[in-house]
């Protein structure tokens, strides 16, 4: 098989595993069809990345994923030479700024994580490359390659799949838990420990210093969104994770332990929201979950915890604190920073908010500058919560 196929295999079937956007990109011989992708850095910048498998033929036969054993779907492995050149062909054009490699399983965890080592050390060690690496680590990888797949690449990942252990052993049965446990719990030890180290001695290299972080399928199984973002936020607390990505179900395959649908992407949207305000926001679980263990697919999260909680408004502009800057829809971290600095100087009216770029759209509803609110006509009714459901993104969507 020629490698423009083998190219057009493994990166079409790499696009079910999220955290980048699909884009397309020019003058290419060979042209960039779905194999160019643009992922967000921690600092908001846009990377392009080579995004493929090393293989599509899996030996395993988990039931949501379309590279299944079970699947007749065309199959492809590249050679560890045929990745290495095809990588810094794209990224000696400018193409690609790093590159994002994962795999089905060939023959056995280990096998696979080896090839895939194989391609990232030659391209640092004998081609020099300098681009970003995301490399996921496959479940079952022994310790040894666990431990070497930090110090290559700039990001590690291990995807945790579903939510319990029940939905993993029913949907994904040859992937045990402790085998993606085990690696979890390693790399977040090692990333600790040399970031540790470094501050005692300059020369120790950081394991995956962009940090780590892990993928949920949502919809696939019946746990509700308080059991996703509570299971999130162990992860986060136990791991150190940078980020849990979350990725509404696509019903790719007939399997009659599968819903027949695809999940909303909306539900994907306001577990990201709510994820975020968890972590950024001082939001607790139990506040965004006190009536329902689903999340408002109509209103945003913050949103809704806003309008179920009348009495914690109007909040007046000129005299709160940080964190009820931050609870106001509408108004975000970027925003409460600027209102802080400014009122400072002087008192604040709306005029001075909207010269700020303080968006009102939302926020008119909810404050009042020196006791007085937006326009006392303007009350919160179910016709204004009408203009809540446009989407104006309050909460910042996390950057991928
Ligand atoms: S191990 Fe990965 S590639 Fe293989 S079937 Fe499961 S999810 Fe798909």
């Amino acid at each position: 098989m020629d490698i423009e196929r083998k190219l057009e295999i493994l990166s079409s079937y790499a696009k079910y595993d999220i955290s980048c956007v699909y884009s397309k990109s020019k003058n290419l011989k060979i042209r960039p069809k779905h194999f160019i992708y643009y992922s967000q850095s921690n600092t908001g910048k846009t990377i392009p990345l080579l995004k493929v498998l090393f293989s599509n033929a899996c030996i395993y036969d988990c039931a949501y994923c379309i590279n299944r054993k079970t699947n007749n779907v065309p199959r492809a492995t590249f050679t560890v030479d045929e990745l290495v050149n095809l990588t810094t062909n794209f990224y000696k054009r400018n193409y690609i700024k790093g590159l994002f490699l994962s795999s089905a399983i060939i023959k056995n965890p280990n096998f696979t994580m080896e090839q895939m080592l194989k391609v990232v050390k030659k391209l640092r060690i004998k081609e020099g490359f300098k681009g970003y690496i995301h490399l996921k680590i496959i479940p079952g990888t022994s310790e040894i390659l666990v431990k070497e797949a930090g110090f290559y690449a700039d990001r590690v990942s291990i995807n945790v799949e579903l939510p319990t252990k029940h939905s993993l052993l029913l949907l994904a049965p040859d992937k045990k838990p402790e085998s993606i446990q085990n690696p979890l719990i390693l790399s977040s030890k090692t990333y600790i420990e040399t970031i540790h180290e470094a501050k005692k001695y300059k020369s120790v290299k950081i394991y995956s210093p962009a940090g780590q972080t892990t993928q949920i399928i949502v919809g696939a199984t019946p746990e509700s969104d308080k059991n996703i973002l509570s299971f999130a936020n162990k992860l986060y607390n136990q791991y150190k994770l940078k980020r849990v990505y979350y990725s509404a179900y696509i019903a790719i395959n007939k399997d009659k332990r599968l819903p027949l649908k695809n999940e909303e992407i909306i539900r994907e949207k306001r577990l990201y929201q709510a994820d975020f305000l968890i972590r950024e926001y001082n939001f607790t679980l139990e506040e965004l979950f006190e009536k329902s263990k689903n999340l408002n697919l109509t209103l945003d999260p913050k949103t809704n915890w806003a309008v179920n909680h009348p009495d914690f408004f109007p909040i007046d502009i000129n005299k709160a604190s940080y964190d009820e800057l931050l609870r106001i829809p509408g108004i975000g971290i970027k925003s409460a920073n600027l209102i802080i600095k400014a009122r400072k100087s002087s008192s604040l009216s709306f005029e001075n908010l909207k010269k700020l770029g303080i968006n009102l759209k939302k926020a008119q509803y909810f404050i009042a500058c020196n006791g007085k609110k937006y326009d006392k006509n303007r009350e919160l009714t179910p016709l204004f919560l009408f203009d809540f459901t446009k989407e104006v993104n309050t909460v910042e969507t996390p950057s991928l």
